[in-house]
């Protein structure tokens, strides 16, 4: 199997190193992360800057946690001044969809705790530091595609899936 040939792999793009957090920064580079990057499997994506949101941006949250809400009409995701800012996450969230239509992708390592790319775990809404169960908008709407979302915490279990896809 040649490089081209691994399966490849959406990540968000603050965990590459890339400043695109909503403070302006990153949020580190596992070597993992790297090594994937080197063969040429990382396909990367900041859904919030795809969808239109400046870096640096307000911090935002959905009120109750839940991104599939958000998708369904049914939740916003709203600043810390209660700006409602749906509109960029669903359009994020749609453009992390064309890319793994695109390249086929089945996995995908997406930042924790973020109202876009959270997989377990998100913030409640009341910018108070309060994590409930549930996900971002990004990787809900991957979810309904039938893509695994995991977090950067989750590594050795993504390699164990990885390489399962690549036998
Ligand atoms: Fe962008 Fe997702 Fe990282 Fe937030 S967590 S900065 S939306 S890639």
């Amino acid at each position: 199997m040649t490089c081209s040939d691994l399966p490849k792999v959406l990540v968000s793009a603050c965990l590459l190193g890339q400043p695109v957090r909503y403070d302006g920064r990153a949020s580190g580079h596992p070597g993992l992360l790297q090594r994937w990057q080197a063969e040429g499997r990382v396909v990367p994506l900041c859904p919030e800057v795809a969808g239109g949101l400046p870096t640096p941006r307000p911090p935002a949250e959905i009120p109750g946690g839940q991104g599939a809400a958000v998708l369904d009409g049914g939740a916003q995701v709203l600043t810390v001044a209660g700006e409602d800012v749906s509109a960029a996450f669903l359009a994020g969230a749609q453009q992390a969809l064309r890319l793994v239509r695109r390249h086929g992708i089945r996995v995908a390592v997406l930042k924790a705790g973020s109202p876009s790319c959270g997989n377990r775990l998100t913030y409640d809404g009341t910018f108070s530091g309060v994590k409930v169960p549930g996900e971002g908008v990004t990787t809900a709407l991957l979810r309904r595609e039938g893509v695994l979302v995991f977090s950067e915490l989750e590594l050795d279990e993504v390699e164990r899936v990885l390489s399962g896809l690549s036998a």
